[in-house]
């Protein structure tokens, strides 16, 4: 989840900045292993294709119809290819595009089964969310605004797919940024979903931090050196930038409970308190309260 960055307020209502004609195709990069990633402009988040020479995986379908739409037709310049679709989080810029790709024919969506309970929960936060790009979705009016939750749920086990000729692997690995976040491996690429964050901060608003902590060490300790991971938001990065985001935060956690045992009882951190850690003040208080909230 992200805020929409102040260069998208003031969004001309069909979605583009006023002055300009149409925006511009939705632009692909090429990974290994037959993946590719894309950009969204309104919250900058990543959604993954993986193509096998039977099926095409989407990971993350945008915040609602009109991001859905670009993506689907991007999808389309690469693969005639029949979709899944893989939700790596509960959050509405990740998945509220569903229904889109539901109305194109994709029949099966996964998700980890936490974050499908949230995506059932959180409907109206999720819509909030979305509301400045997505007006329809927003106020749940208007074709593909349904909340399209995904029917097969994934465990913690890993979870393989063939796509013809190229196997791919899901897998819950846990409520770290937010209840239920699922990875998809495919060769030596990584989509790790809001998990990792490169270009901009961790978002703590749904986390359990020390949960966090656990899963980027085990992540930078088990895997490759040539692994390309691929965040939520941002570009692509590697084993060392996830030991670095591991670092920070595991410094971060320690600054929180030392903060939280010199408080005086009933009192919160102040601001100036709070910036002692590496974050902004909006996400140093999300964590401060996420770690209070989920420690035993
Ligand atoms: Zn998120």
């Amino acid at each position: 989840m992200h805020d929409v960055p102040e260069s998208m307020q003031g969004l001309h209502p069909n979605g583009t900045h006023a002055g300009e004609a149409e925006a511009a195709p939705l632009a692909w990069e090429a990974l290994p292993d037959g993946c590719w990633r894309l950009t969204s402009p309104g919250f900058s988040m990543n959604s993954g294709l993986i193509v096998g020479n039977r099926l095409a995986a989407l990971i993350d379908t945008g915040a609602g119809p009109r991001e859905a739409e670009a993506i689907h037709r991007a999808v389309r310049r690469i693969t005639d290819l029949d979709l899944i679709v893989v939700n790596t989080h509960a959050h509405g810029d990740h998945f509220l595009g569903n229904d889109y790709f539901r109305a194109q024919g994709v029949r099966d969506f996964y998700a980890g089964n936490l974050a499908i309970g949230h995506m059932r929960e959180s409907g109206a936060e999720q819509r909030e969310l979305v509301r400045t790009l997505e007006p329809e979705m927003g106020a749940g009016v208007g074709e593909h605004t349904a909340i399209h939750v995904p029917a097969h749920a994934l465990g913690s086990e890993p979870h393989e797919l063939n796509l013809g000729n190229r196997f791919i692997t899901l897998q819950q690995v846990g409520s770290a940024h937010s209840p239920g976040d699922v990875t998809v491996r495919a060769g030596r690429v990584l989509f790790a979903g809001d998990v990792i964050e490169q270009g901009g901060p961790p978002n703590f608003g749904d986390s359990r931090p020390s949960q966090w902590l656990r899963l980027l060490e085990e992540l930078a300790s088990s895997e490759g050196s040539d692994t390309v991971f691929v965040p939520g938001h941002g570009g692509p990065v590697g084993r060392d930038f996830v030991q670095r985001q591991a670092d920070e935060l595991r410094e971060a956690i320690l600054l929180c409970r030392r903060l939280a045992a010199g408080l005086p009882a009933g009192r919160g951190p102040t601001d100036e308190e709070l910036s002692v850690l590496p974050y902004g003040p909006v996400e140093s208080r999300f964590i401060f309260e996420r770690l209070v909230a989920t420690s035993p």
